[in-house]
């Protein structure tokens, strides 16, 4: 099964994601900041998605993905309560491939992500 990592600093978002995705079979690994998302990847070498929040502590969710997009090929889908366009143009120039607007429902969710690690 797929091996997703997830960055956001709201416990909250965290445990629910977890619940989703362990409840639907994934493994999940979980980083709290920008900085902890990156040093997450580089000690797992298999993580078929990232899901992270935007607005995080000592790096944000923008700064993560361009740095984890320019080191290695995967696959960053942004978890985000703003979902103006801008924003959305944003991630996407930062490197993001989705974008997931919070608050996000339990199918949908698993939708997206059974979708995003699905073997090509
Ligand atoms: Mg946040």
């Amino acid at each position: 099964m797929a091996k997703i990592l997830i960055v956001d600093d709201s416990s909250t978002i965290i445990l629910q994601l977890e619940h989703f995705l362990e409840g639907a079979g994934y493994e999940v690994v979980v980083a709290r900041d920008g900085t902890e998302g990156i040093e997450k990847l580089e000690e797992h070498d298999n993580i078929d998605l990232v899901l992270s929040d935007i607005n995080m502590p000592k790096m944000n969710g923008f700064e993560m993905v361009k740095e984890m997009t320019t080191k290695k090929n995967v696959k960053v889908f942004m978890l985000s309560t703003e979902g103006d366009s801008r924003m959305i143009k944003k991630a996407k120039e930062a490197g993001a491939k989705g974008y997931i607007i919070k608050p996000f429902d339990h199918d949908e969710l698993l939708r997206i992500v059974g979708e995003a690690t699905k073997p090509a």
